[in-house]
C-alpha cells in the first residue's frame, strides 16, 4: 500500500470509528428486552379528577413509567390524586360512608415483576388506602390486613390517622339517606333491597348522586416499556354499606389481579357479584390462554350474567340490574374497558390521556 492509500484508508477508519462512537452515546445503555409501549388504564375517575393539580391519574401514572419510575409507584401516585381529591365522593378522602357515617377504605396491589401484592380493608382514618396496601405488600409477609389491625399498621408505619374522612358533602348525603330510611330495622331481605333502591333512585332523580356513584372506585393499570405489569384498587366501596362490609376491591382475584407474564384486570360496579366469580383472576387466566383483552374481559361480563339469578338482581328484561366493568391490559400493552352495560374507561398513551367508550355485553340501562 502506497503510503498516501495508508493515511487515506486510516483516517476513513477514524471516522467511521468516531461516528460509530457517537451513534453509541445516543443509544441508551440498557435496551429494553422488548419494546412495548407504555400503556395506564383506568376507570373514568381516572381521567377526570386532579386533585387541584394539572394532571389525572392516567396521566400522571404514564408520565412517571416513561421517566423510568417503578411501574406500581406510578400508577399509586396516579390513583393518589384520586384518594384525596375532596370531589371524588367514591374513593379515599370524602368517599360515601358507610350505614353508620364513617368513611371505612379498601385497597389492594400487585406488583407483577415481583409477584408481591398487599391490601386493606375496612381501613378507617387514613385518606389514601392504596399507599397503605403497598406497605403490606413491602413490609410484611402477609396478604390483607383489615379493620382497627390495618389502621393500626398505618399508624406504625408513619401514616397520619384522622378522626373523620367525610367531608360536609359526603356528610350531608349520609344525613339525607339517614333521614330516607331507617336501617336500624332489619327489613326481610326482598324488602330490605327494594326499599334501599327506592331511596337510591329517589335520590339520583333528586339530582343528589351520580347514577355512576353509587359503586365508585378506582382501578388503575399499567405497562412499561419493558413490559412490567401492576395494577392497584382503591374505593371506599359501596355507599351506606353495612359497617363492616368489603366488596370486591380489596380481595386478589376480584377487584384486581396481575400476573407479570399475561396482565392486569381490575374492576368497579357491584363487588358481590365480581366477587362471585372471581372474575378479575378469571380475566387475566383468559389472557394467559391468548384471548386478546376485550374477548377476555367480555367472557368475565358473561360469567356474572350466567351467575345472576336472584329476581331482586334483575331488571325488567331478565338481565343483571346493575353494573359492573373490568380494566384490561396485556402484557403486550394491549387494552379493553368492557362493562355489563355501556360505560366510559380512562386510558394514557404516548396520545395522551383520553376517556373512551368501554365495549359493553349488554344492550341498554341496568336499571331499565
Ligand atoms: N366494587 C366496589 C365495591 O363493591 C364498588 C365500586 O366499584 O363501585 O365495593
Amino acid at each position: 500500500m502506497k503510503r498516501r492509500d495508508f493515511i487515506r484508508s486510516t483516517a476513513g477508519a477514524t471516522l467511521a470509528a468516531t461516528a460509530a462512537r457517537q451513534l453509541r452515546a445516543q443509544t441508551p445503555n440498557i435496551l429494553p428486552n422488548k419494546s412495548i409501549k407504555p400503556v395506564v388504564i383506568s376507570s373514568a375517575n381516572g381521567n377526570k379528577f386532579k386533585n387541584g393539580g394539572d394532571m389525572t391519574c392516567v396521566q400522571k401514572a404514564w408520565t412517571m413509567i416513561t421517566q423510568g419510575a417503578d411501574v406500581l409507584d406510578s400508577l399509586i401516585a396516579g390513583v393518589n390524586l384520586v384518594e384525596l381529591d375532596p370531589l371524588d365522593d367514591s374513593v379515599g378522602y370524602g368517599g360515601l360512608p358507610n350505614a353508620d357515617g364513617v368513611v371505612q377504605l379498601d385497597s389492594c396491589c400487585m406488583h407483577g415483576p415481583k409477584k408481591r401484592a398487599g391490601g386493606v380493608a375496612c381501613i378507617e382514618g387514613v385518606r389514601t388506602p392504596s399507599l397503605v396496601a403497598q406497605k403490606v405488600m413491602e413490609m410484611t409477609d402477609h396478604h390483607l390486613i383489615v379493620g382497627q389491625g390495618a389502621q393500626d399498621f398505618a399508624r406504625s408505619m408513619g401514616f397520619k390517622i384522622e378522626e373523620d374522612l367525610n367531608t360536609e358533602h359526603s356528610r350531608k348525603l349520609w344525613l339525607e339517606w339517614k333521614r330516607r330510611i331507617d336501617p336500624e330495622h332489619y327489613l326481610d331481605p326482598d324488602k330490605r333491597s327494594g326499599e334501599a333502591r327506592r331511596v337510591q333512585e329517589e335520590m339520583i332523580a333528586d339530582g343528589l348522586l351520580d347514577p355512576r356513584r353509587v359503586y365508585g372506585t378506582i382501578n388503575c393499570n399499567g405497562v412499561n416499556a419493558k413490559g412490567e405489569v401492576c395494577g392497584v384498587t382503591t374505593t371506599s366501596g359501596l355507599s351506606w354499606k353495612i359497617p363492616g362490609r368489603v366488596g370486591d376491591s380489596p380481595i386478589l382475584g376480584a377487584g384486581l389481579y396481575v400476573d407479570g407474564d399475561s396482565g392486569a384486570a381490575g374492576s368497579t360496579g357491584r363487588g358481590e357479584a365480581n366477587l362471585y366469580g372471581l372474575c378479575s383472576y378469571l380475566v387475566v387466566e383468559n389472557l394467559r390462554h391468548g384471548m386478546t383483552p376485550k374477548d377476555a374481559g367480555l367472557d368475565a361480563c358473561k360469567r356474572i350474567k350466567k351467575n345472576t339469578i336472584e329476581k331482586r338482581l334483575l331488571n325488567s328484561r331478565g338481565e343483571p340490574n346493575f353494573n359492573v366493568n373490568f380494566y384490561v391490559l396485556n402484557a403486550k400493552g394491549e387494552y379493553a374497558g368492557v362493562a355489563l352495560y355501556a360505560n366510559t374507561f380512562a386510558v394514557c398513551t404516548e396520545d395522551g390521556p383520553k376517556t373512551v367508550a368501554s365495549e359493553p355485553l349488554l344492550q341498554g340501562k341496568p336499571e331499565d
